[in-house]
């Protein structure tokens, strides 16, 4: 490894898991693509790592657009060098039975976790194959294993784990591996959205969750980062196709 840190790239990070994670791989020592849909999005989780030392580029993109990808990846490696960890977090949710799941809430919510998982792993797997050295992590869920409401959501992250076992496969004899973390029931604005769709005051609804969980809490984006932070780092490199399910409890 050179002198310069290694470059790794957090889809969806202007807040939620995807800012924890960009914090946390910026100080474990990575410099850091803070990508989302609007550049000025990202500023505040930029000011963050600058502020504890760490270095970050703020990028705007969507990352189902294939154009949009190819510029954030040429923007990323000329200003902060080749990217060699990838953490594709991105999403949305368009929750609905599927009597009155419209071909807009499919669409949309394929078209960010899958097309946008390939069309950046695809951008990004040069530079890995060319360092001999890369880390994917793909943010799975729970609902992976079928949740009501979330035909389309739970369809894609169980995809999701399928797209991933094949990364492993393909691109191991290059040193890089593929896993995913699949949260439980994670804070953020995500789920703070889900409680007013069901029309659940949050506190209330915050302590069933909990109470639901083995070990008694809700999940941190911070826990969800430190389980990225593990499987980005260099000693897990034998660790590749895998889903880790961080949900405070066995979920599969
Ligand atoms: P969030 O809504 O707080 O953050 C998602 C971020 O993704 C936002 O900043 C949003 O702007 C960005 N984004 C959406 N579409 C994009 C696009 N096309 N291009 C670029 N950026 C885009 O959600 P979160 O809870 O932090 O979720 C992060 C990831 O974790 C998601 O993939 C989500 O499905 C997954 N997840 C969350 C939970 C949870 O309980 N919060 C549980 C399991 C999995």
């Amino acid at each position: 490894m050179s002198d310069s840190p290694r470059v790794a790239v957090v889809t969806g990070s202007a807040r939620g898991i995807g800012a924890a994670t960009a914090q946390r791989l910026a100080a474990d020592g990575f410099a850091v693509a803070v990508l989302d849909l609007d550049e000025s999005a990202v500023a505040s989780t930029v000011d963050v790592i600058g502020s504890h030392g760490g270095r970050a580029l703020a990028v705007g993109a969507d990352v189902s657009d294939p154009e949009q990808v190819t510029a954030a990846v040429n923007q990323i490696t000329t200003e902060l060098g080749a990217p060699t960890v990838l953490v594709n977090n991105a999403g949305v949710t368009r929750d609905n039975l599927l009597f009155k799941m419209t071909v807009d809430d499919w669409d949309t919510v394929v078209n960010v976790h899958l097309r946008g998982s390939f069309l950046m792993t695809r951008a990004v797997q040069k530079h890995m194959v060319d360092a001999r050295f890369g880390r994917i992590v793909n943010i799975s869920s729970t609902s992976a294993l079928g949740n009501r409401g979330q035909s389309n959501y739970s369809t894609v992250k169980a995809g999701l784990q399928g797209f991933t076992k094949t990364l492993a496969i393909e691109l191991g004899k290059f040193g890089v591996t593929a896993n995913c973390v699949a949260p439980g029931f994670i804070v953020s604005d995500m789920t703070k959205a889900t409680a007013d769709r069901l029309g659940a005051d949050w506190d209330t609804y915050l302590a069933t969750r909990a109470k639901q969980t083995p070990v008694g809490r809700a999940g941190q984006p911070q826990d969800i980062a430190h389980a990225v932070s593990f499987l980005v780092s260099d000693g897990a490199g034998f660790v590749s196709g895998q889903v880790i399910y961080v949900a405070g409890g066995p979920k599969a």
